[in-house]
Parts: C-alpha cells; sequence; structure tokens
C-alpha cells in the first residue's frame, strides 16, 4: 500500500539528513552511531516512544557475539562493544550459557538498554525522531530521496541522501518496490512469542529441586498428561540482572502474517493468554515459583520474521553450516541455526543445525545491498538471507554488526558519489577493522565467565592501528 492518496506536495518538509535510518532497533540504533560519528548528517525515525526495537522491548539477553563449544571466539566488536561496555559500567550485565547451546549470551538491564541506545545515539549527533512512523517513501524515478513519516501532528516529508532500512519488517524496501521473500512463502515461518518476567522467584529452592532440567521434564508431563493446555513441551526460563526475577521465552504462536496487523491483534491476544497459563502452571507445579507473579509482558508481540529482502547476495544454510568465508564479508556469525516452527504433523518443534569447521562463518557485504539499489541498504531481521540461514543469522549480536557495516558504507557511498553496488568493501573491511570489528576469526579463547566481559578486547569504538 502506498500513500499515493494523498497529496504529498502539500506534506510539510520537517528536514534534510545525508542519511537516513528507519526503524530504532539493535541495527537501526548501530547504524545510525556508526555513520553519525563519522560527521555527516543523520536521521532516525522510530515509531514507539525509546530505542532499541526487540532489544528492549521483547528481549534481555545478546546472542552472537561469541560462538558456541568448547573454543569459544568472541566473533563482535565496534559499537556493539560500546553498547555492552556501557552496562558493564554501571553493572547491568552480567554472561551467561544459553539454554540451549547458541553460546554464551549477555544478559543485560533492558531498561537501562533504553537509556544508554539514547546516549550513544545523542553522543553521535543523530537527530532522532520518537512517535514517527513511515508511511511512504518519496521518489524521483525510481530512487529513494526521503521518507514520510506519520506523527500525531500529522505528516512530515524529510529527505534524505541515502536510506537504510532497519525496520524488521523491510517496509523501506516494501514502499519503493524492492523485492522481498515473505516468511511462509517458502518455508514454514517462524512462530511468534510473547516473552515475560516473573518476580517473587526463590532460585535456590528452584535449584535444589533440579533446576533447568526439572523444569523441562514438568513441562513434558504436564503437556503429555492433558494437565496442562501449554502451547511447548520445553521452553527458556533464565535469570534476569534484576534480583529474584527470571525472564521467559516459552508462549509460540504459528501461522501468523505479522505484516497484517488483523492477524497480528489476535497474536498479541493469544501471547498474553499464553503467557498467564505458564504462569497458573510454574506456580503450581514448580518448586520456587509459588509466590511468583508475571510483572512485565513483551511491549508486544517478538514477531521473527517476515519479509526477507532479494539482495546482491543471498546467504544460504550452506553458506552457514559449511562455515564458508567471504572476500566481502563485513560480519562474523558462528550461531547455530534455530528455527521455530510447525513440522508437518502440526507439532511445533525447534530445529537446530551447528556450524561446522571453525564454527564461524562471514557475512558477505551484498546481504545488505538491495538488488540493483544504489541508495539503500537493509539491515537487520529482514536482510538478505534464506529462510535457515535467517535462523542463524538474526541474533542481535549480527543485527547491531550489519548496522555498522551499513552506516560506514552510507558513509563511503556518499563521501565518493557513488552507489550502493559500487562501494570497494576492502575499503569498508578496513574502517570496519580500524573500528574494532571482527572480521577476521580471532585465534584467542574467549573468556566467557559470569562477569569476565572486560578481560576481552573490547574497546570503546576501539580504534585500531593500521598494520
Ligand atoms: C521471541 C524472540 C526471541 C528472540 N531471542 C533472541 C535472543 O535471546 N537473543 C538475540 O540476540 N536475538 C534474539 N531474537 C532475534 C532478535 O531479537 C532479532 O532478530 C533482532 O532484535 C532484530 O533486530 P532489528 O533491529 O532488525 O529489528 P527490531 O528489533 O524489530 O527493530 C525494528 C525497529 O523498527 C521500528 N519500526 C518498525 N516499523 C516502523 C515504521 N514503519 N516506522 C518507524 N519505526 C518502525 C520498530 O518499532 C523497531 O524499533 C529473538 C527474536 C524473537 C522474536
Amino acid at each position: 500500500m502506498s500513500f499515493e492518496c494523498l497529496v504529498k506536495d502539500k506534506i510539510a518538509v520537517l528536514g534534510e539528513v545525508d542519511v537516513m535510518v528507519v526503524g530504532g532497533g539493535s541495527a537501526g540504533c548501530c547504524a545510525a552511531i556508526a555513520a553519525g560519528e563519522m560527521g555527516v548528517k543523520v536521521g532516525l525515525i522510530e515509531r514507539y516512544g525509546f530505542l532499541g526495537g526487540s532489544s528492549t522491548q521483547i528481549l534481555d539477553t545478546f546472542y552472537g557475539f561469541f560462538t558456541p563449544g568448547d573454543r569459544v571466539r568472541k566473533v563482535v566488536g565496534g559499537v556493539p562493544d560500546m553498547v555492552v561496555n556501557r552496562m558493564y559500567g554501571t553493572g547491568d550485565m552480567f554472561l551467561r550459557p544459553n539454554t540451549y547451546g547458541a553460546g554464551t549470551g549477555v544478559t543485560y538491564n533492558p531498561e537501562r538498554l533504553k537509556l544508554v541506545w539514547d546516549e550513544l545515539l545523542d553522543e553521535a549527533g543523530v537527530k532522532v525522531w520518537l512517535h514517527a512512523v513511515l508511511v511512504d517513501v518519496m521518489k524521483e524515478g525510481d530512487r529513494v530521496v526521503g521518507v514520510v513519516i506519520w506523527t500525531k501532528k500529522g505528516f512530515y516529508k524529510i529527505r534524505a541522501s541515502r536510506v537504510i532500512d532497519a525496520s524488521g519488517d523491510a517496509d523501506v524496501c516494501h514502499l519503493s518496490g524492492a523485492a522481498y521473500e515473505m516468511a511462509g512463502e517458502i518455508d514454514p515461518a517462524q512462530t511468534l512469542t510473547t516473552t515475560f518476567r516473573m518476580s517473587g522467584v526463590d532460585g535456590k529452592q528452584y535449584e535444589q529441586a533440579g533446576g533447568k532440567k526439572m523444569l523441562m521434564a514438568k513441562m513434558t508431563a504436564g503437556v503429555e498428561t492433558g494437565r496442562w493446555d501449554l502451547p511447548r513441551k520445553r521452553g527458556s526460563v533464565h535469570e534476569m540482572v534484576q534480583g529474584g526475577c527470571v525472564a521467559t521465552v516459552a508462549s509460540r504462536i504459528a501461522d501468523v502474517d505479522a505484516t497484517d496487523f488483523e492477524q497480528l491483534g489476535e497474536a498479541e491476544k493469544i501471547g498474553r493468554r499464553q503467557a498467564f497459563m505458564y504462569e497458573d502452571f510454574l506456580r503450581a507445579e514448580v518448586p520456587g515459583y509459588e509466590r511468583a507473579k508475571i510483572v512485565g509482558l513483551s511491549h508486544h508481540v517478538g514477531v521473527r520474521e517476515t519479509r526477507r529482502v532479494y539482495g546482491e547476495y543471498r546467504l544460504t544454510k550452506e553458506d552457514c553450516i559449511e562455515g564458508r568465508m567471504f572476500d566481502d564479508a563485513v560480519l562474523l556469525c558462528g550461531a547455530p541455526i534455530e528455527d521455530h516452527r510447525k513440522n508437518d504433523e502440526g507439532e511445533d518443534e525447534t530445529v537446530w543445525g551447528y556450524v561446522k569447521g571453525e564454527g564461524v562463518y562471514g557475512v558477505p557485504y551484498g546481504t545488505l545491498v538491495p538488488k540493483g539499489r544504489e541508495e539503500i541498504w537493509v539491515v537487520g531481521r529482514c536482510f538478505s538471507a534464506s529462510h535457515d540461514a535467517h535462523a542463524s543469522c538474526r541474533s542481535m549480536g549480527q543485527t547491531m554488526s550489519m548496522g555498522q557495516a551499513a552506516g560506514y558504507a552510507a558513509i563511503l557511498s556518499l563521501e565518493n558519489g557513488i552507489g550502493a553496488c559500487d562501494v570497494d568493501v576492502g575499503m569498508l573491511r578496513e574502517m570496519l577493522y580500524l573500528r574494532g570489528v571482527v572480521i577476521d576469526v580471532p585465534r584467542v579463547r574467549a573468556a566467557v565467565g559470569r562477569d569476565e566481559w572486560g578481560m576481552n578486547a573490547v574497546g570503546d569504538g576501539c580504534r585500531r592501528q593500521k598494520n
């Protein structure tokens, strides 16, 4: 749908920027910080009243910084390190092993993270417009030259030389006619999840009664005996930075097109119902939870995938599983494929696939460039990947790294007066390297003890010397 019905000429121009970032999730914030630090005029629009997207709306753990297994490597750096360092400095994070072996996670206080995103974007000189919803793009011929936003005050236009689509749903690409695959079109779409947080949990009692193993056994028994109508036999529960509180990723809603507001609205209601079903189950069945209560649901139901853009390169399952390296890689990933979906029998399942060899693969620059486009980049969960590859490369360590890479690519494109496809990837990689991004697999083992974040090479925007 386009807003051609509105007389665009009559919409007031709010401003003009060099780089416009659409969507203030983990990918968009990092893109804006990276571009803003280079001194150009950067704008960011976000539909809600705070930044972070899923990182603050739904979750509290960054995965993707560390590879799983025994030979743990830290494969993310640069701007994402700046984000974690802030929370390390205020005691708002710790490291923790993943429930199902996806590698060590960085668990943080999502409320603190909202503040950190504000601070980092301010310091990078980014003009942030909150409560501003993208509703259309401005075009000259095929080229996007700005965005149209809706606010409570009315519609506005913002002109932009370059646009980074970090909306999660590829809204810019959709409105500008770029090609994409819709989740569910080829492979079953990943399910949606309403996350929730509980306070009043007695962690000691829970651990003494068998901890995670006991919980999974009780969930399975609850479902198999028909005593509890839970949507899953398994689910992850982990401690939060806030003492006595746990975060839960367990609800599951299948067969939803999350770009359809009516379906999404229904999913919101189902998600809430499931969350309180889990509360009843946990209080009744699990030692340590007798006095626990839900203190917060995710800001909205968590959506894993919708539109995935067709880019200059499309990351495949084989690229991930075989641990392929590319000369034009702009970030690394070691996260396994973690595909939450409904199987042929209609049952819910999670399919896992681990990266072979060094346990790491490279993500080519072309996955961030919508096919044939000169002025747009696409980052985060709508980047160019097949369903399976996306199920591996969607952790926030990687979405943040995509943002930083696109931010610098936009700068190179502006400085040299060239299109996205003509950016010198060698130069981009050097820029990334000099600013702390990990583009070669490190040989040193990472420190992943609970409080060992600072023992790794984590520079604050880390400016390395050229070799
Ligand atoms: C249930 C669930 C659990 C997950 N668990 C983990 C985990 O534990 N760790 C991990 O690392 N990853 C996890 N993931 C994956 C990860 O959260 C996402 O892949 C990642 O956060 C995507 O980041 P993004 O910036 O691309 O998109 P988002 O975080 O979705 O950000 C998009 C932003 O754009 C804004 N926006 C959208 N449309 C518009 C518009 N039209 N106008 C203005 N603003 C707009 C949104 O409000 C949002 O702020 C999980 C995902 C889900 C759904």
